[in-house]
């Protein structure tokens, strides 16, 4: 094997291990966006559904002691039923589960 030849398998060996650090390093993001973030997702808009919406979009304060319209008593985020509705409608539109 000429020096040339060592020096390009030695690079494209190494190439290769940096390919699949890199391989593994992406994978680890993808699984948390296309599993454990979805998951996440989806519990945050089951619990939000069963508290109809009354939850605050801004820091999470459960508003279903609260009144219908108001402040949110831990962040000061105003909001009103409506606004709740839309807010996390649309927060959650993706993450809605069908049927
Ligand atoms: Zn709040």
């Amino acid at each position: 094997m000429s020096g040339a030849s060592y020096f390009l398998a030695k690079g494209t060996k190494y190439e290769w291990a940096s390919l699949l650090a890199g391989f593994c390093g992406s994978s680890a993001v993808l699984y948390d966006y296309f599993v454990s973030r979805p998951r996440r997702f989806r519990r945050l808009a089951d619990e939000v559904i069963a508290k109809r919406f009354k939850v605050c979009p801004r820091c999470m304060y459960d508003l279903q002691g609260s009144p219908d319209d108001g402040v949110c008593p831990e962040c000061g985020t105003g909001y009103t039923l409506k606004s709740l509705e839309t807010d996390w409608s649309r927060h959650l539109a993706p993450w809605v589960r069908h049927g």
